[in-house]
């Protein structure tokens, strides 16, 4: 077995485990391969090796990705920049930093008519945020609504990037307010169902709070280079 199939398979034993550990339900997770800065090459590894959804940064780089494996499926996980809302509605099938309203209606605007509607994940900054990505958790629910009313994206939960930490309680506390606010949208009425939260050095923390896509790069690719 070659290294990314290998690691593949720690991780997806890592998600088993921590499954089984809090008590939910198996193969619901889905573990997103983060590939920014790693080659085709090890793309097409860790696709042999069965991963099927692969996340990226950085618009420019991505898109000769996407072009050579056009059968996979591409989330954007970076920061949206207004100016590249046409090529992130046109060639990825989930973005999971939305971050404002304005953003939103340009990617509604720029998704393609014949592409279903791109799935889209309100990225928020809970108090120890890596850094200032994201909106408040007060915030959340008008923007939540406001995306609910364009037709060509689909809402289907909330993201968070929280500063790292190794202690495994303080790792769980941004993924339980999370959680908590995933919770508070579907008590609004709003029929959402993603919680994205949870990278290699915190997937088992974010499991034990609901993830339902772990972002996981190096622990598959080893360090980006
Ligand atoms: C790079 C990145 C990841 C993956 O981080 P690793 O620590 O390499 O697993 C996950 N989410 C986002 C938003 C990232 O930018």
């Amino acid at each position: 077995m070659n290294d990314i199939a290998a690691n593949v398979k720690i991780v997806q034993q890592r998600i088993q485990a921590a499954e089984k550990k809090f008590s939910k339900l198996a193969e619901t997770i889905t573990l997103l391969a983060v590939s920014k800065k790693q080659s085709v090459e090890k793309i097409k590894g860790a696709a042999a090796a069965g991963l099927h959804a692969f996340g990226e940064n950085y618009v420019q780089e991505a898109l000769p990705k996407i072009e050579a494996l056009p059968h996979l499926e591409w989330h954007f996980i970076g920061a949206i920049q207004s100016n590249k809302c046409v090529p992130i509605a046109e060639h990825f099938s989930w973005v999971h930093a939305l971050s404002s309203a304005t953003i939103a209606q340009r990617l509604n605007k720029a998704r393609p008519i014949d592409s279903p509607p791109l799935n889209v994940c309100i990225q928020v900054n809970l108090e120890g945020s890596s850094n200032k990505a994201g909106i408040a958790p007060n915030e959340v629910l008008a923007l939540a609504q406001f995306v609910m009313t364009l037709p060509k994206l689909r809402l289907r939960g909330l993201m968070t990037l929280p500063e790292p930490s190794t202690d495994f309680e303080a790792q769980r506390q941004p993924f339980r307010q999370l959680a908590r606010l995933l919770l508070d949208l579907q008590q609004a009425g709003l029929s959402v169902d993603t919680l994205s939260m949870g990278m290699s050095q915190d997937c088992e923390a974010a499991i034990a709070e609901g993830a339902t896509i772990v972002r996981i790069g190096t622990a598959i690719f080893g360090e980006r280079v």
